[in-house]
């Protein structure tokens, strides 16, 4: 039986490279507000956006994280667009065993783009607000889905800020800890 439909606000940031000039502000700002305590550090490596950089091809290709690959894929694409060739796995948003990107550095958990949670609410993600070239655009649209599409997504938020706050481990240690009190 099919559960209760919810209003979900689904998300989105429109990327234009050709208007990005590779400043970072978006990096500097991201790995900031997710420092802990916040904004106490910024290190890009930290940052849930990177900027694809490489100005002998004339390539600023800024990418989100997304979800998290256990395995590298068996095949891989390779694209040329306006003539820039970009290397393969460019436009890939996963954080895989293949490269370093979206992992933080520390404790190599992988690292996925929150939108900026919601707590405090971001009026615009901070990435589009430090951008001054227009490369990012943010929109907003409302849809309608499974109630526990929502409840889930709303558990995996949550999950992951602690899981960043305190490693995977303590995480799984203290669910297995509370499961056997009952
Ligand atoms: S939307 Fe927020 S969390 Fe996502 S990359 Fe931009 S600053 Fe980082
Ligand atoms: S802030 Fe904008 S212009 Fe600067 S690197 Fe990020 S996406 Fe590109």
């Amino acid at each position: 039986m099919k559960g209760e439909k919810k209003k979900k606000i689904v998300k989105t940031i429109k990327v234009d490279a050709d208007k990005c000039n590779g400043c970072r502000a978006c990096e500097v700002v991201c790995s900031a507000f997710h420092a802990a305590p916040k904004y106490s550090s910024n290190n890009p490596a930290r940052s849930r956006i990177r900027v694809i950089h490489e100005p002998l091809k004339d390539v600023y290709l800024p990418v989100y994280a997304g979800e998290y690959a256990p395995a590298e894929c068996a095949g891989r694409d390779k694209y040329t667009i306006d003539g820039k060739e970009y290397d393969e796995c460019d436009f890939c948003r996963a954080s895989c065993p293949s490269r370093d990107l979206f992992k933080e550095p520390d404790s190599g958990l992988p690292l996925k783009c929150d939108m900026c949670e919601d707590d405090p609410p971001q009026k615009e993600p901070l990435c589009v607000q430090w951008c001054l070239n227009d490369a990012l655009t943010y929109e907003e649209r409302e849809e309608e889905v499974e109630e526990e599409e929502v409840e889930r997504e709303k558990l995996e938020i949550g999950l992951e800020s602690l899981a960043n706050e305190y490693g995977l481990d303590k995480i799984i240690d203290t669910v297995a800890r509370m499961s056997q009190k009952g």
